[in-house]
């Protein structure tokens, strides 16, 4: 077994832990459903990667938890249509109101 040839003390120990930490991952927008997506990975909301359809999102889910969630992604669709036009306002959007 490796022996340390020399006491180290308190100083040399922390100035070279300083440089361990854990970095913040860097995250994008998903195109699709505007959530926050690591990058070069498929958008665990939608499935969706460089759009088009990686996974399906509804697969694993029970009947209950698919209706809401298509119900959440349609929801979504309908406004980023809409935001498409004019920065978020839409003759539809604003009629709804
Ligand atoms: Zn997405």
């Amino acid at each position: 077994m490796a022996v340390p040839k020399k006491h180290h003390t308190k100083s040399k120990r922390n100035k070279r832990r300083m440089h361990l930490f854990l970095e913040k991952p860097v995250l994008g927008l998903c195109p699709k459903c505007s959530k926050s997506v690591r990058s070069h990975t498929a958008c665990f909301n939608c499935g969706y990667y460089k759009g088009e359809k990686a996974f399906d999102v509804l697969k694993k889910l029970t009947k209950k938890q698919r209706k809401v969630k298509e119900k959440e992604i349609t929801a979504k669709e309908e406004t980023s249509k809409g935001s498409d036009k004019k920065g978020g306002l839409s003759w539809e959007g604003l009629s709804k109101k």
